[in-house]
């Protein structure tokens, strides 16, 4: 089959190699229909993260069940699916919580918890930016999909993570109606983040970027675009806020907290974040940071060390949640919402390219290029 492979940092090229096939009872083989580039590709594509050259990314994934092991009971040859990035187990400490992000069965480096298809440091999985992906505990990892799937996938596909993670972050942020909430960050999670905003009823979302492509499709939900290339986007925020700041607000940027090329430091967004959020309020945490960052700029972040404003975050009383989003606990909801037309995240959607074009659509996304927001590769085109 074909696939995307890691060759070295900003390499990647589309190859044959060997056939995702079942190998225990309770897989499914899916044969990949959609299948997305993410900002957390980047992190390995950029070489911030160690990943094996030969193996291929892809953990935003959806497609048709083409069989299925003996020990599959509910998922049907010809089912469409959609698959969290999180491989998770079902009935581990954690997965038995909830806490499909931490699955401790799918993770065999006994010093992490937490899985995912194509990843560095997340479990032995391949990927999915292939023809075909070997799903596991497959009962309990796919979703699936009505009728519409194939005529609205670019809908559904991003049920597989940022989705899913931009609601997570307004879930940790604890966004309530008639809220006023502020997102640092307008790339595909910032901007789902700013869609379940809205949709958990915020009564202002304030989006944070410098693109201005990317803050064009926040103010198309209208969420209110703060360009910090223009302004200082905490006296934004408190402007926009009679001078309280925002109820709560979401991290979704990261360690690359900088364009390409840049040099801010990654504490600047929670810097940034504590001063623009009212005493009290809280902050959800999804844009990656890492135990280690060879790439970073100093050598604190190199060690996966941060230092933000603690004192201030203290002395407000805020609260923050982090890490990666258990993408099964709200899958399910938010595809309904979609099926029913009260939700249209593939307002996000700049390409749709054959698997082949993906060496150049990781180079652009990955430069950010003026309208190259997110990438979803059809292995069928
Ligand atoms: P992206 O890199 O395309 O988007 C990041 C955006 O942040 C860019 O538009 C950039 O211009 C902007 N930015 C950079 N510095 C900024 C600053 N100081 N203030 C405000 N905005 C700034 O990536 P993405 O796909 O949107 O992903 C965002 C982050 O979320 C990444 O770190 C990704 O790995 C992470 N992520 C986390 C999870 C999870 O489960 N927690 C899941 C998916 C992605
Ligand atoms: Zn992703």
């Amino acid at each position: 089959m074909r696939a995307v492979v890691y060759e070295g940092p900003r390499q990647v090229s589309v190859k044959d190699v060997p056939d995702a096939r079942i190998e225990r009872p309770t897989d499914a083989l899916v044969r990949i229909t959609t299948t997305n580039i993410c900002g957390s590709d980047l992190h390995m594509y950029e070489g911030r993260t160690d990943f094996e050259p030969g193996r291929w990314f892809g953990h935003e994934n959806m497609g048709e069940v083409v069989e299925v092991g003996d020990g599959v009971d509910k998922l049907r040859v010809g089912d469409q699916v959609v698959i969290p990035f999180n491989v998770a187990c079902g009935h581990c400490k954690n997965c038995e919580r909830g806490l499909t992000n931490y699955c401790l069965t799918a993770q065999p480096e006994t010093a992490f918890a937490g899985a995912a298809y194509g990843f560095a440091d997340m479990g032995p999985w391949a990927g999915g930016q292939a023809e075909l992906l070997r799903v596991p505990w497959a009962d309990f990892n796919c979703l699936r999909l009505g009728e519409d799937a194939d005529e609205r996938a670019s809908d559904y596909v991003m049920l597989a993570d940022i989705f899913p993670t931009g609601y997570h972050a307004t879930e940790m942020a604890g966004v309530q109606p008639g809220d006023q909430t502020v997102i640092y960050g307008a790339g595909p999670v910032g901007l789902m983040a700013a869609l379940s905003a809205t949709i958990r009823g915020a009564a202002k979302v304030m989006v944070v970027d410098r693109h201005p492509d990317r803050l064009a499709l926040a103010e198309s939900i209208g969420a209110i675009a703060i360009d910090d290339s223009e302004v200082d986007p905490v006296e934004a925020v408190l402007e926009q806020t009679m001078g309280l700041g925002a109820d709560n607000g979401c991290e979704c940027v990261g360690y690359q907290a900088h364009d390409p090329g840049g040099d801010e430091h990654p504490n600047l967004t929670m810097n940034r974040l504590v001063s623009s959020v009212r005493f009290t309020g809280r902050i959800g945490c999804v844009g990656v940071f890492v135990p280690q960052d060879p790439g970073a700029s100093d050598e604190l972040a190199k060690q996966g060390q941060l230092a933000f404003d603690y004192g201030m975050f203290w002395f407000k009383g805020q609260q923050l949640g982090s890490g990666q989003a258990p993408v099964k606990k709200y899958n399910r909801r938010l595809r309904d919402l979609i099926a029913e037309g009260r939700a249209t995240p593939s307002f996000i959607v700049s390409h749709e390219l054959p698997l082949d074009r993906a060496p150049e659509a990781y180079e652009r996304f990955d430069a950010r290029e003026d309208g190259w927001t997110k990438v979803v590769l059809k292995p069928g085109l």
